[in-house]
């Protein structure tokens, strides 16, 4: 227990380091862990990552029925809705070998395998369509998990698997599910996870690079509703396990969830059972009786985009309005601070075509190399970090061939800038 402790301290103090590392830049991909609360209700979103799964929950609760049906069956029941984590197909990932029950390598060694190993034809999009289908009539959202399922790049918890080996074979797999989701199902896919949160890709990009490039955002989680662990004793230990620590916070501060994301799976834990399917009724009871509504990421992103603007905030609008424009306006954490200041990089950031930002972006210029560059064409030079002055401002405005009209000012709070950004695009 000491041991688990210490190494939870310090996976917590990595994530805060790492936390601080992604926020220095106004990125066009935002990691989605959560949101700031939502106005006068509470609301939360649910994630289902690794399906659709055509075989039915273990041990069977739902009569032979799909567990992608039996779940999303749940939900509708329970007026909630969520966002579908989905594969493609994982039938390539061969040759491999069968993995060990309990341990990460459960699916397969070298990749994994949905629902399970040699049994790939009863999950992923392509095998499954008719539960997509299903999916899409009841109104959830769907993302992309990664045709395949394959790491992005090496890690050190995964060394026996074998990786994409660059940003190219990365945005291919995710281009496959993105097709087929438009050509089979008329529907286009916004949002995206990485398989295992695998970030690092060969040749020092990153799932953001390939996000990018997708028009997707990163969409983390907050909460981990816990039906991926090993058994831990028993089958209903497993199902407490999942219910338990949800009540426990919502008895400690019944706004808990406002505004999170909670990781859930829409297929089996690394015993090959589904305790999902037995905790889920009993959680979103939990939620319910605590007044919450369940909805999907896109969503709750439209009711509140970044996770520390509120509602109230004098920007909220403009922000919102450059949100659904797709301006890079806000940080990789999704923080938007409306209270720092603007600086000359962020400004050329937001108003740098994105065309010219994708067609660059395997040239290493830096997080704001390509927008300073697109400045330069244009006559206007500044270092990325400074204010950007009143006079820089309106020159900027006219590179990017919109109304120039700014007050002559030595800085902007970024919430000043934002609601003058937001008028010029309206
Ligand atoms: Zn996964």
């Amino acid at each position: 227990m000491f041991v688990y402790d210490l190494l939870r301290k310090a996976n917590h103090r990595l994530k805060a380091a790492k936390k601080a590392r992604a926020g220095r830049f106004i990125s066009p991909v935002r990691r989605i862990e959560r949101v700031y609360p939502v106005k006068g209700q509470r609301v939360c979103a649910m994630t289902f990552d690794d399906g659709p799964a055509r075989t039915p929950s273990e041990p069977d609760l739902g009569g032979g029925k799909p567990l992608t049906l039996l779940l999303s069956g749940i939900l509708t029941e329970y007026g909630a809705s969520a966002t579908f984590d989905v594969v493609g197909d994982t039938s390539e990932n061969y040759p491999d070998r069968r993995g060990e029950p309990d341990k990460f390598y459960w699916g397969g060694e070298r990749y994994d395998h949905y629902p399970d190993f040699e049994r790939d034809a009863d999950g992923g999009a392509k095998n499954c369509p008719e539960l997509i289908r299903a999916l899409l009539d009841a109104g959830f959202e769907i993302s992309n998990h990664g045709y395949r399922h394959v790491l992005f790049g090496k890690s050190p918890v995964y060394a026996k698997r074998k990786p994409f080996d660059g940003l190219d074979s990365v945005v291919e797999d995710l281009t496959r599910l993105h097709r087929l989701m438009e050509e089979q199902h008329g529907y286009t896919i916004r949002l995206a996870r990485p398989p295992h949160y695998i970030d690092g890709i060969a040749g020092g990009f990153t799932s953001y690079d390939a996000y990018d490039l997708m028009g997707y955002h990163y969409m983390a989680a907050s909460f981990d509703g816990g039906g991926w662990k090993p058994e831990n004793g028993s089958f209903e230990n497993d199902v407490k396990g999942m219910v338990e620590p949800m009540r426990q916070a919502l008895e400690r501060d019944p706004a808990f969830f406002s505004g999170q994301i909670i990781f859930q799976k829409d297929g089996c834990n690394m015993s090959r059972k589904t305790p999902v399917a037995a905790a889920l009724p009993r959680q979103l009871e939990l939620l319910k009786s605590f007044g919450y509504r369940v909805v999907s990421v896109s969503e709750l992103m439209a009711l509140s985009p970044f996770e520390d603007l509120s509602p109230e905030d004098e920007c909220f609008e403009a922000a919102r309005l450059l949100e659904a424009k797709r301006v890079p306006i806000g940080y990789r954490t999704n923080e938007l601070r409306p209270d720092g200041i603007m600086t000359f990089g962020e400004l050329c950031m937001a108003l740098c075509p994105g065309e010219v930002r994708l067609a660059r972006i395997r040239e290493t210029n830096g997080p704001y190399g390509t927008a300073l560059k697109w400045a330069a064409e244009h006559g206007v030079t500044g270092g990325g970090n400074v204010p950007v002055k009143g006079g820089d401002f309106s020159r900027l405005l006219e590179a990017a061939e919109l109304p120039s009209s700014v007050p002559d000012k030595a800085s902007f709070t970024r919430r000043e800038a934002l609601i003058l950004l937001s008028e010029a695009m309206k």
